[in-house]
C-alpha cells in the first residue's frame, strides 16, 4: 500500500513539473530545462503510467498534445491535425520501432523498405496554405489541432514563397515545415537584447517561436527567420513518396535542407544517424536528431496515426550532454593530499555517450549550494565530457522527509577528525598515515608522469596495503617476487615483471621524483622548473620561500607549499629512505639540459580572472594555473589567451568580449586542466 502511495506520489509530482515546463516551453516561448531533462521526467510518467494504468487521469500530460498557447492571434482548426513524432534516444530504441511497425505489415512490404531521412530541425512548426499558388495563411502548430494565423508574420520570411514557381499551380496545396533562427542571427537578436538589458532567448527554438508569435510584424521582419518545407498535402496527385515530395516542394520554390538521405535498409540510417552526430556541430542552424519516415505514401497510409503520431516515422534524438537522474547516497572519497571531495553515488544513467554512476559534487560548499540530499532527483552534466558533475536539484521531485546532508567530521578511512582550513574550500585529512592517503600517493607515484611504473595500478596498491606489505613508497624498493607473488592474481610472472618495474624506477630522472612526491601544486612542469633551479633534493629543501617563489612559474602559493612539504618530519624521513635505496635525487647533466617538460594546454598561455568562481579561491586558481605552466596577470590585453569567469564578473569580461579573448567558467577551466 505505501509502495503505491509513494508512486501516486511521484507521478503527482512528474505531472506538476512537466504541466510547468510545457506551460513555460510552449506558452512563454521561455523554458524552464533543458529538453534532454524535460524528455527524461516525460518518459519516467509515461512509464509509470504504463505499469500502473489506474492511476492514468484524462488531465495527464502524456494525455495530449502540445498546448494551446494564451494568444492574441485568431485561432484556427487544422484541417489535417499536426502530430509530434515518437522519440528514439538510441538505435536500440530505433529498432524497436522497426519491429513494432512491420508487425502491423505484409513481409513483401519490409522487404523492400525505403527510409527518409531527414535532419531535426530545432525550430517551430508551420503550416502553410497556398490558394492557386498564392500564399493564404501561415498557421502555428499550437495544440496540433488549432494553431494560430499569423500569416502576417509569416510573410516576412524569405524563404518562404509568397508565390510558387509552378506553371500550373493546384487550386490548393498545404505545405509544413520548420521556422528556425539561423545560430548566427540567434546570437546577434540576444546580443541587441542584453544591450537593451532585456531577457535573453534560452535557445534558437524559443526565440524563433517566441518571433513568430510577436505581434508587430516589423520586428519578425527584421530577425531573419529561415524555413524548411518537410510536407505536402495535395490531393489528386501522382506524388506517392515522402523523396517524391521533398523535391516537389523543392521545385515549387521552397527551400528544403539539402542533406535529406533515401536510406534502403536501417544500417543506412544509422550511418547516416552517426555521421550527422558530429556533422551537425558545423551546420549554421541547430538540430536535435534525425527524423525517419517510411517513404511509400501508400504504406504510411496503411500504418495510419496513434492519438499523438504517425506510426511510420520516428525522431531520432541526438544523445544529450545532460540527462535526471536519482541520488542514491552521498560518499565521500579522500585523496592523495587528504582532499575530501563529496560523491554523488546515482541509478546508472546514460549520458553524453557513456553510462555515469557517480557524479562528483567538489566539497561543501558546493553541497550547500545545491542543497542536494540522498533521494532527491538531479539534473547533471558531463563537463567536456569527462567528470560528471550535478547541476541541480529537482526540488520539486524531492521525497518527503529528506534531511541536508551532512558532510563527515571524521575520515572514512582512519576516522581521524577531518579539518577545513579556513582560506580552503576543501575539507582535508590530516592523519599523514592514512590509508587513503598512502593508497593516492602510490597510485600518483607510479602513474605515467612521474615514476612510470607498469602495472602497478590501483588494485594492486590495494593489495600491498591490506597485506601490510607496504607502509611507504619507500617500502616499494624492498619488495621481492616472492613477497608478493602469492597476492591475488598476481603469480611468479607477473611479481617478477612487477618488481623488474619497480627497479627501473630509480633511473628516472630528479624531475620525475620531484613531481612523484606529490607535493601540492607541483605538478610535472613545476617539478621540472625545481629540478632546473635547485639541482639537488638537498637544495630544494633547503631553498628559502624567497629563493623559491623567485623561480618565474612558481610563484608564492607553490613556495609556500614546498616549505610545508618539507616541514614535515615524516616526509624527511621518506627522502633519506628514497636516497638509500638509490632513486634519482639530483638532477644528472642530461637532465638539466634536456628537461622533458610535455607540453600542456596551459603552457605559456596567459590568464586573467574576474568575478567569484563557485568553488576555487583566486590564490588556489592561480596555483593551479602556474603549476601548469600558465601564468596570471592582472588586466586583459592582445596577449590574454583565457578569461576565468566567475560569479559577478567586472569590466573585465566585457573587455575580453571585445578583444575575442577566450572565456572558460570554472568547469571548463578543471577540465582543461585535466586533461594536462
Ligand atoms: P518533437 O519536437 O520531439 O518532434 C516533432 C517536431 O519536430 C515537429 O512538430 C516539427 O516541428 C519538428 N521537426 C523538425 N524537423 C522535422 C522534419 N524534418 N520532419 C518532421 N518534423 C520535424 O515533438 P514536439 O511534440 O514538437 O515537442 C516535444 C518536445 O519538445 C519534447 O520532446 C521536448 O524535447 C520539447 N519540450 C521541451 C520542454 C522544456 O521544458 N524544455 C517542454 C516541452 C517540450
Amino acid at each position: 500500500m505505501k509502495i503505491i502511495q509513494e508512486i501516486e506520489q511521484r507521478i503527482q509530482q512528474l505531472r506538476q513539473q512537466v504541466e510547468k515546463a510545457n506551460y513555460a516551453y510552449y506558452v512563454l516561448d521561455d523554458p524552464i530545462m533543458e529538453d534532454a531533462v524535460y524528455d527524461q521526467l516525460y518518459r519516467e510518467l509515461e512509464k509509470l503510467e504504463k505499469k500502473y494504468p489506474q492511476l492514468i487521469t484524462p488531465d495527464s500530460p502524456t494525455q495530449r498534445v502540445g498546448e494551446q498557447p494564451a494568444s492574441q492571434f485568431l485561432s484556427v482548426a487544422h484541417n489535417i491535425p499536426l502530430y509530434s513524432l515518437e522519440n528514439a534516444f538510441n538505435l536500440d530504441e530505433l529498432m524497436a520501432w522497426e519491429k513494432k511497425w512491420q508487425r502491423y505489415s505484409e513481409t513483401e512490404e519490409i522487404k523492400s523498405i525505403e527510409y527518409v531521412c531527414e535532419l531535426k530541425i530545432d525550430g517551430s512548426a508551420l503550416a502553410l496554405t497556398y490558394e492557386n499558388g498564392l500564399l493564404i495563411r501561415g498557421v502555428t502548430r499550437g495544440d496540433g489541432t488549432t494553431g494560430e494565423d499569423i500569416t502576417q508574420n509569416v510573410r516576412t520570411i524569405r524563404s518562404i514563397p509568397l508565390k510558387l514557381t509552378l506553371n500550373n499551380p493546384p487550386p490548393i496545396i498545404e505545405v509544413r515545415g520548420e521556422a528556425f533562427l539561423p545560430l548566427d542571427e540567434f546570437d546577434r537578436i540576444n546580443q541587441e537584447r542584453e544591450q537593451k538589458q532585456e531577457a535573453l532567448f534560452a535557445n534558437p527554438r524559443n526565440a524563433a517561436a517566441g518571433t513568430l508569435r510577436q505581434l508587430d510584424p516589423k520586428i519578425v521582419d527584421q530577425r531573419r527567420l529561415q524555413f524548411f518545407a518537410y510536407t505536402l498535402h495535395l490531393e489528386d496527385t501522382e506524388i506517392n513518396s515522402q523523396w517524391e515530395s521533398l523535391n516537389y516542394l523543392q521545385s515549387s520554390g521552397f527551400l528544403v535542407n539539402p542533406h535529406r538521405k533515401l536510406c534502403r535498409s536501417l544500417e543506412e540510417v544509422a550511418t547516416y544517424f552517426q555521421q550527422w552526430e558530429t556533422g551537425r556541430k558545423d551546420l549554421p542552424y541547430m538540430t536535435d536528431g534525425v527524423v525517419v519516415k517510411i517513404n511509400d505514401y501508400s504504406r504510411q497510409k496503411a500504418l495510419g496515426f496513434t492519438q499523438k503520431f504517425p506510426r511510420w516515422a520516428i525522431a531520432l534524438k541526438y544523445p544529450a550532454e545532460e540527462a535526471v537522474t536519482l541520488v542514491k547516497d552521498i560518499i565521500v572519497n579522500v585523496g592523495r593530499t587528504g582532499a575530501v571531495t563529496p560523491m554523488a553515488v546515482m541509478e546508472p544513467v546514460h549520458v553524453a555517450g557513456t553510462t555515469v554512476q557517480k557524479a562528483t559534487l567538489h566539497n561543501s560548499d558546493r553541497i550547500a549550494q545545491l542543497d542536494i540530499r540522498v533521494g532527491d532527483t538531479v539534473v547533471i552534466r558531463k563537463a567536456g565530457e569527462i567528470i560528471p558533475e550535478v547541476v541541480r536539484v529537482l526540488t520539486e521531485l524531492r521525497p518527503p522527509h529528506s534531511q541536508p546532508y551532512q558532510m563527515p567530521d571524521r575520515c572514512p578511512e582512519c576516522r581521524s577528525p577531518l579539518k577545513r582550513p579556513p582560506t580552503e574550500a576543501v575539507t582535508r585529512c590530516m592523519n599523514l598515515s592514512c590509508r587513503a592517503i598512502l593508497r593516492g600517493s602510490l597510485v600518483h607515484w607510479s602513474s605515467r608522469d612521474a615514476l612510470d611504473i607498469r602495472g602497478l595500478g590501483e588494485k594492486i596498491v590495494i593489495l600491498l596495503i591490506n597485506n601490510g606489505l607496504v607502509n611507504s613508497i619507500a617500502d616499494l624498493y624492498h619488495l621481492t617476487p616472492e613477497k608478493i607473488a602469492y597476492l591475488e592474481r598476481m603469480g611468479s610472472k607477473s611479481a617478477h615483471k612487477l618488481i623488474k618495474a619497480i627497479d627501473s624506477s630509480k633511473q628516472q630522472p630528479y624531475s620525475r621524483v620531484l613531481y612523484g612526491l606529490g607535493i601540492r601544486y607541483v605538478g610535472s612542469v613545476t617539478a621540472s622548473l625545481l629540478a632546473e633551479n635547485f639541482p639537488s633534493i638537498d637544495q630544494l629543501s633547503q631553498a628559502s620561500y624567497a629563493s623559491l617563489s623567485s623561480v618565474y612559474g612558481v610563484g608564492e602559493e607553490i613556495a609556500q607549499s614546498i616549505i610545508d612539504w618539507f616541514s614535515i618530519e615524516k616526509n624527511d624521513d621518506l627522502i633519506q629512505q628514497l636516497k638509500k635505496v638509490g632513486l634519482q635525487l639530483e638532477a644528472t647533466p642530461p637532465d638539466m639540459t634536456t628537461i622533458e617538460v610535455s607540453p600542456t594546454p596551459f603552457s605559456g598561455k596567459t590568464f586573467v580572472m574576474t568575478g567569484t568562481l563557485p568553488t576555487l579561491k583566486r590564490n588556489e586558481a592561480k596555483a593551479l594555473i602556474t603549476e601548469a605552466g600558465g601564468k596570471v596577470t592582472s588586466s586583459i590585453s592582445k596577449k590574454t589567451d583565457y578569461l576565468l569567469v566567475g560569479e559577478s564578473p567586472g569590466s573585465k569580461l566585457k573587455e575580453a568580449e571585445k578583444l575575442g579573448v577566450h572565456q572558460l567558467n570554472e568547469t571548463d577551466f578543471l577540465t582543461l586542466l585535466k586533461e594536462n
